[in-house]
């Protein structure tokens, strides 16, 4: 099967007539062919996005938000296939697409096609000049957005969807190791009825296309999501031209367990945050603080529990942990597994490949694996490893454990588990991060504003955030 762009409203083939191998994971094999697009893809996408911008930016927002609402109801009628596609491409357990990743892109779509119906300008009556002044917010123009492979069409459709609904037409590239629910919503575009243009999507690698949309003059913004190395890349060619940067980075995330929280619940819980979509979420807790009285039954009870997790074929519904994304991240988690015991470290659980029996046999899969003994500044804790990996740390002071959370370059989430709403209160006063869960994971609200400090990025996203990051004021001054 060969994937196509889509740009300027219709399904294209790349330019250099080239095309690239993706993988299925689950069983290590190629099944698909992506476009090996150039820069010459990417001006043709910026020349359509520009020529869409005219007519969408002044679209109503009422008539924007219908258009958007129709391609959400399409994404939901699509979910089987799509969650199907999701889980193939990328590895996770069909059940997790399934129930997460589309249902999210229905609700970033959703949200924001009403969410702009609700932006308002401001207006200052500056009283005794007799003036008054009016601040509009008025769409950027063409932006750029791109997203990494870990939550595929969840985080391609949490930038295009803002952009869009606030009036901007987009260029926009998924990760070239998982492109296929990207080249699903272009269709679902076209069958949506959305204007040519407002969304251009182009497939290839980031040296390629990534950094053609990023150097692009006439590209003003861009919403990146992906890894902090990238990023240094991408702010070095953005920032001299002074382009709108959003970006979402890296994490190394302390989950912080106090002896007095709800045991069964932090259990649960920890489990999920360690090693859903096999750890491969930028807001897993992969450093896990526990205090020192309780640190002993942690460890057996998280270890019962992660046994029990069900690692292979992710399309079978009992898969708990499926695929790692692709061979080099595969090698990349089992070097960090070699690393921590060369530092010092033990393995109390997991720690090895697993090959499952049957069609899985040629696939990529770790079993979710525990490791303690480890000083809190070694790399195995200061260093993203970005799979089913964490590290377990005793402490007995809240300084300790704070500073033991704090010393990463990082500083995407943080999660506390305590019934002490003072110390609660406290600990989320002084993590360094954007976002603290006390006594949850990952239980998101789409109003709030979502980013990380340090390392892990610039800007928030969510809310009104991104409808002011992918608009521009101007003021207006009137002397009467
Ligand atoms: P990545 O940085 O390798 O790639 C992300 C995207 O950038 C891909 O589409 C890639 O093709 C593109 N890219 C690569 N080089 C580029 C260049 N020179 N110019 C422009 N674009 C380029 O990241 P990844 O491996 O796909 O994803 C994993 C990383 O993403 C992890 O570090 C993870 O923490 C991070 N992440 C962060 C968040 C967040 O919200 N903060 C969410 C998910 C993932």
């Amino acid at each position: 099967m060969k994937l196509l762009n889509y740009i300027g409203g219709v399904l294209a083939e790349p330019i250099s007539g080239k095309y690239l191998d993706n993988y299925n994971p689950a069983i290590g094999e190629v099944y698909s062919q992506i476009p090996d697009s150039d820069e010459r893809d990417v001006e043709a996408a910026v020349a359509a996005a520009e020529a869409a911008f005219a007519a969408w930016s002044a679209t109503s927002p009422d008539e924007r938000s219908a258009i958007i609402l129709r391609l959400a109801a399409l994404i939901e009628r699509d979910l089987e296939s799509l969650a199907l596609a999701e889980s193939t491409d990328q590895g996770k357990p069909v059940s997790l697409a399934r129930t997460v990743d589309i249902p999210r892109a229905v609700a970033n779509f959703r949200f924001y096609a009403t969410a702009a119906m609700h932006l308002a300008n401001e207006s200052h009556d500056s009283v005794g000049q007799a003036a008054i002044n009016y601040t509009l917010r008025q769409p950027v123009g063409v932006v750029g957005c791109i997203s990494p492979w870990n939550l595929p069409l969840y985080l391609f459709t949490w930038k295009i969807a803002p952009a869009i609904a606030a009036g901007c037409t987009v260029v926009a590239k998924p990760s070239e190791v998982t492109p296929m629910t990207a080249f699903e919503l272009s269709k679902l575009c076209i069958e949506a009825g959305l204007p040519a243009g407002v969304l251009n999507i182009v497939h290839g690698t980031g040296p390629q296309v990534g950094s053609a949309i990023v150097s692009h003059r006439r590209v003003k913004a861009i919403s990146f999501t992906g890894g902090t190395a990238t990023d240094e890349a991408i702010a070095r060619t953005a920032a001299p031209m002074f382009k709108k940067l959003s970006l979402e980075l890296g994490g190394k995330n302390p989950n912080i367990i106090f002896a007095d929280c709800n045991y069964e619940e932090m259990l649960a819980t920890t489990i999920r945050s360690s090693f859903s979509n096999q750890g491969e979420i930028c807001l897993c807790g992969s450093r896990v603080f526990i205090e020192r009285s309780i640190y002993e039954k942690f460890k057996r009870d998280f270890s019962d529990r992660l046994n029990a997790l069900q690692v292979g074929d992710p399309l079978k519904p009992a898969t708990n942990v499926g695929a790692i994304v692709s061979r080099p991240h595969f090698e990349k988690i089992m070097s960090y597994i070699d690393l921590a015991q060369r530092e010092g470290g033990t393995i109390v659980a997991g720690g090895s490949e697993v090959v499952p029996e049957g069609r899985c046999s040629g696939g990529w899969f770790i079993r979710p694996t525990i490791i303690e003994g480890l000083p809190f500044d070694c790399r195995t804790n200061q260093e993203e490893i970005f799979g089913p990996v964490v590290t377990i740390t005793p402490f007995d002071t809240e300084d300790e454990v704070l500073g033991y959370a704090n010393s990463v370059r990082y500083g995407l989430s943080a999660t506390v588990w305590t019934e002490n709403l003072s110390r609660a209160h406290r600990m989320a006063a002084r993590l360094e991060s954007g976002i603290v869960w006390i006594n949850c994971w990952l239980l998101r609200d789409l109003r709030t504003p979502f980013g990380g400090v340090k390392d892990s990025g610039v800007g928030r996203e969510g809310g009104f955030e991104a409808l002011r990051f992918f608009t521009e004021e101007k003021n207006v001054c009137i002397k009467y």
